[in-house]
């Protein structure tokens, strides 16, 4: 059997099931999107929820920058998702952690950029060329919505945990987990991202609001 290395490396054409899937999952992230920004704008709780989570998960102003941590539409996705949320890292962060994802949890999405980053600079003069004429503003999804990203607490250690001590009982143990008072489950320190930010933040992500639905970068 092939591993899943060997199958991610394996180059497929893109077919028209794979575009119709894919339109699929923006949309199913925008509609994600939408509910939490309607929950977070009604209810003040939620909304100072999210700031706790960003500045948990990490954030960044600039979501172009290759800074480390989510832009803060990436964090409202996945804050949309699952919550709480303490700590998110892919399949291959976690097994650097030495930890691996617990059976049974489902990957969350975030939304990836489509070939090389824009500048402000670039993306301004796109616009501009667009309003002259000179090309279309019409271009195809320049993101997709990528499902490999887990938060810690859909996590196990797969040896002793360096934190609660927690051991499996062997390879083939899968269901250990650290106990939920595990310091690797707690809060980590950041700053926020400023309310006004977030209010506008959410507010573009109402389906009414805006006719583009994409991410910010
Ligand atoms: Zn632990």
């Amino acid at each position: 059997m092939a591993t899943a290395t060997e199958k991610r490396r394996k180059r497929r054409p893109v077919t028209d099931e794979m575009k119709a899937q894919s339109q699929a999952s923006r949309a199913a992230a925008n509609d994600a999107l939408h509910n939490y920004a309607v929950l977070c704008l009604s209810d003040p709780a939620e909304l100072e929820e999210f700031r706790s989570i960003a500045a948990s998960i990490g954030w960044k102003f600039d979501p172009a920058s290759d800074d480390g941590g989510y832009s803060l539409q990436n964090a409202a996705l996945l804050a949309a998702q699952r919550r709480p949320l303490v700590h998110c890292g892919g399949f291959d962060y976690w097994l650097e952690q030495g930890r691996c994802v617990a059976e049974g949890e489902k990957a969350l999405g975030t939304f990836r950029h489509i070939g090389r980053k824009q500048t402000e600079e670039q993306k301004a003069e796109e616009k501009k060329l667009a309003e002259e004429g000179w090309q279309s503003s019409k271009r195809g999804p320049r993101y997709y919505v990528k499902r490999g990203t887990w938060d810690v607490t859909q996590t196990r250690p797969i040896v002793k945990c360096p934190r609660c001590g927690t051991t499996p009982t062997g390879p083939e143990d899968r269901t250990t987990l650290c106990p939920p008072d595990c310091a690797v489950f707690a809060p980590r320190p950041g700053g926020k991202p400023p309310r006004e930010l977030v209010l506008e933040l959410m507010q573009a992500q109402l389906k009414d609001a805006d006719e583009e639905h994409g991410p910010q970068q």
